[in-house]
């Protein structure tokens, strides 16, 4: 599997490349294999950074077998970790990658700051214990996990997230869970537009507006719950079955093929190995603009989580 590092070099002398082959993904920066082997596309952050649009997310996976999953996801292939203080698997995400032998600057590692933590010294003390946990010097993504908007410390956070970053245990910063209303106020509070906003994201709920809010600001959306969290019958929709026979894959490739045809960032989660393999497996087909519309048109504004203006944990 080809690197993270590499890609990053080869992005460089194949964009003209990629320009022309991929117009339709919203200007994504992301790369061809000379071979013409396409793999992870890398997404151009607004603070000059760069994200593997494709990663693999650790929510609910047990603290006690997280370095073993996080083994298997790096043997796959993935080199887009996303965790957070609050999964309690920061320790085995880090012993994951330090057992794996990969260099540093090849994994891109996501991290998320709990909402008790929001607030100046909260935030730095919090920061610091998710560095020691992880056993790492920087991350390359810290997120406020929630706005908790009846908190009202959110700009605060975003202010002291700022001063993390330009101290280097960061190299990016952003939100999740944010709606306009909570965006509107760090914008207007502070100097720094979030490099993404992490969303509840799927084919029944699309987000259109703020996806839209997201595009206008320079702000990549990264997808939580990509596959509706198994919690409706997301694999059942006549959409992706169809456009599963029609490229001998399956439905979940096909949603996964989905958020990235979208410009969408997105960290599917599974314990199996055959599953991870499966997701990462999906740049071997591309959706017609036919399969992606009757996609689309599954959205019913139907969340199977939390509502962030009405979280209080
Ligand atoms: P998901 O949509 O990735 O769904 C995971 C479920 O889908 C699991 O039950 C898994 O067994 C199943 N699955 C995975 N691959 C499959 C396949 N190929 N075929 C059939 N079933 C398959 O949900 P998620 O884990 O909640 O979301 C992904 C990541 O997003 C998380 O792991 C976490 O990193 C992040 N997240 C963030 C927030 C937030 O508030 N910021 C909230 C939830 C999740």
């Amino acid at each position: 599997m080809r690197s993270f590092a590499r890609l990053l070099r080869t992005r460089e002398w194949t964009n003209g490349t990629f320009a022309r082959s991929f117009t339709g993904w919203g200007g994504i920066v992301s790369c061809e294999w000379q071979d013409g082997e396409m793999t992870v596309p890398l997404i151009e952050l607004n603070d000059g950074n760069s994200i593997p649009q494709l990663g693999f997310g650790v929510f609910k996976v047990d603290p006690e077998e997280t370095e073993r999953i996080v083994s298997d996801a790096l043997e796959v292939g993935y080199r887009h970790l996303d965790t957070a203080m609050i999964y309690g698997n920061e320790q085995g995400v880090g012993n994951a990658i330090k057992a794996s032998g990969i260099p540093r600057e090849e994994i891109f590692i996501t991290t998320k700051l709990w909402n008790s933590d929001q607030g100046t010294d909260s935030a730095r003390d919090a920061m610091d214990l998710s560095l020691e946990k992880l056993g790492l010097d920087y991350v390359d993504l810290y997120l406020i996990h929630w706005p908790r908007p009846d908190l009202d410390r959110y700009l605060e956070t975003w202010l002291t997230m700022e001063e993390i970053k330009a101290e280097g245990k960061t190299r990016s910063i952003g939100v999740s869970n944010f709606h306009r209303p909570h965006l509107e106020k760090i914008l207007a509070g502070s100097e720094t537009v979030p490099a993404v906003n992490q969303i509840e994201l799927h084919p029944a709920f699309a987000q259109r507006d703020l996806r839209a809010y997201g595009a206008e600001l320079g702000m990549r959306i990264e997808a939580w719950g990509p596959l509706g969290q198994g919690k409706y019958d997301l694999f059942g929709e006549t959409a992706l079955k169809t456009a599963a026979a029609t490229h001998d894959v399956s439905p979940a490739q096909v949603a996964i093929r989905w958020h990235l045809q979208n410009g969408i960032i997105v960290f599917p989660k599974s314990n199996s190995r055959e599953r991870m393999a499966e997701n990462f497996d999906v740049f071997g087909f591309e959706l017609s603009a036919d399969e992606m519309a009757s996609i689309d048109a599954i959205d019913r504004d139907q969340r199977v989580g939390s509502n962030p203006d009405e979280a209080t944990f």
